[in-house]
């Protein structure tokens, strides 16, 4: 079968993608919120149930729990997939999330965030349908569009799908450190399928994403407030500390100042490949 072939059947099958994309926008999985937990974990088991559908084998790891406005209670659950386990294969791990940051109308959507719309231009709009619903889905169509042609896959897919993403991934590293050796054993390379399109029709490869360092500053000053005319200009003020501390930190054109911390970050590379520091 020619690549032709193939996508004139995926292009076929593009109502029922586009369809499956507005039940999952319908669900809303926001993981920073306590009344939408239910929904995060709906999420997840819909995942599930299609990962099956399609001949993978699943595993639900439950992360544990995590207190979220003064209460506790279960993380949703990390969704493990397996498709294929030939040996002479090379295994590739796809990285997504099915949570979705909160999103209300009065925030400035022109439509309902939760319905799938599309517009005069083919663009469609939806909480999670490109960050990252769509591009889970994505992974799913494409698998069920080999499985109707009868077209085996040059790899083994395992997937690993999360709840957490967009709350600090919280109990995801738990779960990667517990299956490192169990079952993600055998993954040769990870796909993080978690970016952008360059368009409606230019898809892109991301080969490489900023990350961000947490920090925390703890001030401490006086106990109580203290008269100005007494004490005025002789005891330190917390707020004039922090500032001198925060403007040693970075230059106003971005440079960070802390000593060593770029030591260990990589030349930028050009179009080609080459260092563009020599
Ligand atoms: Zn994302």
């Amino acid at each position: 079968m020619s690549v032709e072939q193939f996508l004139e059947h995926v292009d076929k099958q593009q109502d029922d993608y586009v369809q499956r994309l507005r039940e999952i926008v319908a669900i809303p999985s926001v993981s920073c919120d306590l009344e939408r937990r239910k929904d995060v974990v709906r999420m997840g088991e819909w995942l599930i149930n299609e990962l099956e559908k399609l001949g993978a084998s699943t595993k639900r790891v439950e992360p544990g729990t995590q207190v979220l406005e003064g209460q506790t209670i279960d993380l949703p659950p990390v969704v493990l997939g397996t498709y294929g386990t030939d040996p002479a294969k090379k295994t590739l791990l796809v990285y997504g999330h099915y949570d979705v940051q909160p999103a209300l109308k009065e925030d400035g959507w022109a439509t309902d965030p939760w319905q799938l719309t599309e517009d005069s231009q083919g663009r469609m709009y939806g909480r999670g349908s490109t960050d990252d619903k769509g591009p889970v889905l994505g992974w799913l169509c494409a698998l069920q569009a080999h499985k109707e042609l009868n077209i085996e896959l040059p790899v083994n897919i395992k997937f690993c799908f999360e709840g957490m993403e967009e709350s600090g991934s919280e109990g995801l590293d738990d779960v990667i450190h517990q299956e490192a050796q169990n079952y993600f054993k055998d993954v040769d390379v990870v796909c993080i399928s978690d970016n952008y399109w360059l368009g409606k029709t230019k898809p892109c490869l991301t080969y490489g994403l900023r990350g961000v360092s947490y920090y925390r500053i703890t001030l401490k000053g006086p106990a109580q407030d203290l008269h100005s005319g007494v004490f005025g200009g002789t005891v330190h003020e917390p707020m004039t500390d922090l500032v001198n501390l925060m403007a040693r930190l970075v230059k106003p054109d971005g440079t960070i100042l802390i000593p060593g911390i770029l030591d260990d970050v990589l030349p930028v590379t050009g179009k080609h490949g080459h260092s563009t520091r020599t």
